[in-house]
């Protein structure tokens, strides 16, 4: 018998370099949503409507510049494209927003979406105005699956990941809101962007990464990577992809220092547990003094705050000699925690420790909590609604009882 030659030899581990068309995002209208779509795909989803190659390249940068730069929606508008392709474009594509189900602006400017998907799912998207910045976060699923008990959005029953065009989507929207178009790179109130909002982004990894090329795509949103960042509460085997192939800053939702406590608030860590997570942070591209790994802290009352926590958390960053700075977040109430906030003198205390380390310790300020904008507040109303409801029928079963 012959030996199969080398090359017709699966390859181990070996990653095609060759893009694999992904299905077009169809609508129920038979329309094709370019938002989100990668500059390549946008040139397919021409291609696949009968444009010639060398149109479909010229027209996908036309509409790449409307898309991203000018925040042009309506085709009518696109003053380069000819009056008979306009009409042509609309019949096939479009390019979409999400619906805004509810808009609130919080006594400190914090802002806060609630926006609902074409299929009726709802997530929330959260604009936090600073002096020297502007910053939004970004959901990337529907809830979340991981249940960190201190997190309102862990309890969320539906979970799904938000498609590319749906976490770009909430760039544009906020873009929209502010007047921001057209792009320009100086004087932007939406300055960084972080994916802190609802759901774990690496557990919806190639949405997250597709939809981020696009808000970092230099002749368009052109935000910069170095004021992106990814917050993940440890999802150990995606860290590494992180870095290669999304390459922003990393925020990690540590929250406790010991197994036992960590178990108990972030479950996820039975699974991938401290130190391999450290190790995974060690070995995360790109970190260094300059561009240092933000470790998140929620402050529990009696359950992560006290200076033996503070002392070891300071002894396992210099273990793994990682690039550090720390978060301390006052843990942010919803009805029903399980949790109470750290008191403000023992947030200083454990501040100081860490400090005196060596190691930036600032304290997170919460922002836009009177509309429940604020870290782990997010839960839409939909859910906020049905828990109410289960409430009331609770009680009313409590009254048939007697
Ligand atoms: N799933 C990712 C990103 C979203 S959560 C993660 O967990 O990192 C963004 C941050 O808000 C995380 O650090 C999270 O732990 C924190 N957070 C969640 N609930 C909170 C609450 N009730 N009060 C304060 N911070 C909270
Ligand atoms: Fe999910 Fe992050 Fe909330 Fe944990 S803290 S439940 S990972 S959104």
């Amino acid at each position: 018998m012959l030996t199969p030659p080398a090359a017709a030899m699966p390859v181990p581990g070996h990653i095609d370099p060759v893009p694999v068309p992904r299905a077009l995002p169809m609508r129920a209208d038979g329309r094709v949503d370019l938002l989100g779509l990668s500059k390549a795909d946008l040139r397919m989803a021409l291609e696949t409507a009968q444009l010639e190659p060398k149109q479909a390249k010229l027209r996908a940068k036309q509409l790449w510049h409307w898309i991203y730069n000018r925040g042009v929606t309506d085709f009518s508008l696109m003053t380069d494209i000819s009056k008979t392709m306009q009409p042509w474009l609309a019949q096939r594509f479009v390019i979409s927003r999400p619906e805004v189900v509810e808009a609130q602006v919080s006594t400190d400017g914090t802002r806060k979406w609630l926006l609902r998907s074409d299929d009726g799912q709802d997530y929330e998207a959260v604009f936090i105005p600073d002096a020297d910045r502007g910053t939004l976060c970004v959901s990337s699923q529907v809830g979340c699956t991981l249940n960190c008990r201190f997190c309102h959005t862990g309890t969320m029953r539906l979970v799904r990941n938000l498609t590319a065009g749906e976490i770009v989507g909430q760039v544009m929207l906020a873009r929209d809101a502010l007047g921001e178009w057209p792009s320009q790179p100086e004087g932007r109130m939406l300055t960084n962007i972080v994916m802190m909002g609802m759901g774990e982004p690496l557990y919806n990894f190639d949405a997250v990464r597709d939809a981020l090329h696009v808000v970092m795509d230099g002749d368009g949103l052109a935000l910069s990577k170095r004021r992106i960042t990814l917050s993940t509460s440890g999802v150990v085997p995606m860290m590494a992809r992180a870095g290669d192939e999304i390459g922003v800053n990393l925020a990690v939702s540590l929250h406790a220092v010991t197994k036992d406590v960590r178990d108990e608030i972030v479950p996820l860590n039975r699974k991938y547990g401290i130190e391999e997570l450290l190790q995974a942070c060690a070995d995360y591209p790109g970190a260094n003094n300059a561009r240092r790994i933000t470790f998140e802290y929620v402050m529990l009352k009696d359950r992560n705050d006290s200076d033996a926590d503070a002392h070891e958390l300071v002894r396992l960053l210099r273990k793994y000699r990682l690039p550090a700075k720390v978060n301390l977040i006052p843990f942010n109430p919803w009805p029903g925690a399980p949790y109470e906030c750290s008191t403000p003198e023992r947030i200083r205390r454990f501040s100081d420790i860490v400090f005196e380390a060596g190691i930036s310790a600032p304290t997170r300020t919460p922002r836009g909590r009177d509309i429940d904008a604020a870290c782990g507040q997010l839960k839409t109303a939909a859910e906020k609604k049905s828990r109410a409801e289960l409430d009331r029928l609770a009680a009313e079963k409590q009254a048939a009882l007697g």
